[in-house]
């Protein structure tokens, strides 16, 4: 089932990952996830990994299994928690030759636009070099304003950056329920989601795991969000040995998104209201970007406006004509620097290696003439 999708984001709950009563990483769980992610990997998917684990993890020592209320305790209890659980990845994917990484972000990775595109870069490297991104959020330093505080919202976040295609989202439940399956018996899964509207949102209620922060709120929060960017989202059972090929169409609830994340993407390019500045190419670079390529330095004629490194900016040609609507690769001040120029002497120009393109064709939507 999960088979089709390309970019995966796998989010593992406190409850799946840690057993409760001892408070350790269950490792034979562990390592049979890690050897269906080589499986995965194998075919060419790219993986993220998003654990919780580490508060759960670290609370024996910090309070003797007991729960922690205060922050700054939960705050050590994760940096006790975490060095542990990011060492029992690795251990894990290692036995199926797998290396790992270790990311932890705040909320700032996400919201603000340079610090997004670094995290994306940064995973995007990762995957080129066959490593799987381990994810969690830097819980020893992100206080209650500055927090996802569950990861939840943190995975969702992830799915959107990377343009993933699909969530799993690992847990104590195994979807959502019209009502909860604890205090009702006669509460029924709902399997197919293609719209999140207020009965979906009323029936997620509010949160029954012990271990972890988030509940079915926050998951159809998520799933809402990756919808919105095109990625598909599945709530499955995360307590099962091989718990991903147990996943289908039957046990578990599926949001289908009704769009790919790259026409979701070019979606949002389209409906941008104020481009920040305006590029003007020639005609050879006019051509090739209709031959669906990339806009390179070398092409640019002229640049209006004062705009960011990833601030969204409008295309035109030489009759002043818009052509198309992009992210910028480099802040008006370097693309002045380098416009007209072959791309291979970016780095003498600017002093640093920068992208080849000045809009990549993945961040271009082109306007028909
Ligand atoms: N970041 C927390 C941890 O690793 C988990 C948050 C959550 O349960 O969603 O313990």
């Amino acid at each position: 089932m999960i088979n089709k999708f390309k970019k995966i984001v796998i989010k593992i709950g406190s409850s799946s990952i840690i057993d409760e009563k001892t408070g350790k990483v269950k490792i034979k769980w562990l390592n049979s996830l890690c050897k269906e992610i080589e499986l995965l990997a194998n075919e060419n998917k790219n993986i993220v990994v998003v654990s919780s684990g580490a508060i759960a993890l670290g609370k024996k020592t910090i309070s003797n299994h007991k729960v922690i209320s205060r922050l700054e305790d939960k705050q050590a209890a994760a940096a006790i928690g975490q060095i542990e659980l990011a060492n029992c990845w690795q251990q894990a994917l290692r036995k199926n030759k797998i290396n790992s990484a270790q990311l932890l972000l705040t909320l700032d990775d996400s919201e603000i636009r340079r610090r997004y595109l670094n995290v994306r870069k940064t995973i995007s490297s990762l995957h080129k070099n066959k490593v799987i991104p381990i994810i969690n959020e830097n819980d020893t330093v992100a206080t209650e304003e500055i927090r996802y505080g569950d990861n939840d919202r943190l995975a969702a976040r992830v799915a959107q950056m990377i343009d993933a295609d699909l969530l799993i989202m690992l847990s104590d439940v195994d979807g959502l329920y019209t009502e909860s399956p604890i205090k009702n018996k006669n509460a029924e899964k709902i399997i197919d989601i293609n719209e999140i509207n207020e009965s979906i949102e009323k029936m997620a209620g509010s949160k029954h795991s012990k271990l972890g922060s988030g509940g079915m709120a926050t998951k159809i929060w998520a799933a809402k969000i990756c919808m919105d960017s095109g990625c598909s989202t599945v709530i499955a059972n995360g307590h099962k040995i091989n718990t991903l090929s147990k996943i289908n169409n039957k046990n578990s609830t599926w949001f289908h998104a009704s769009k790919s994340p790259s026409s979701s993407r070019k979606q949002w390019l389209l409906n941008h209201l104020h481009p920040s500045g305006t590029i003007i190419i020639d005609n050879g670079a006019t051509k090739a970007v209709f031959q669906n390529k990339s806009l390179l330095p070398a092409g640019v004629i002229k640049i209006k406006g004062k705009f960011n490194r990833g601030d969204v900016i409008s295309v035109t040609n030489i009759k002043n004509k818009k052509i198309g609507i992009g992210v910028t690769a480099y802040d008006s001040y370097d693309a002045i620097k380098i416009m007209g120029k072959n791309s291979k002497d970016i780095k003498h120009i600017l002093g640093y290696d920068g992208r080849d393109e000045l809009i990549h064709k993945d961040d271009l939507v082109k306007i028909n003439l």
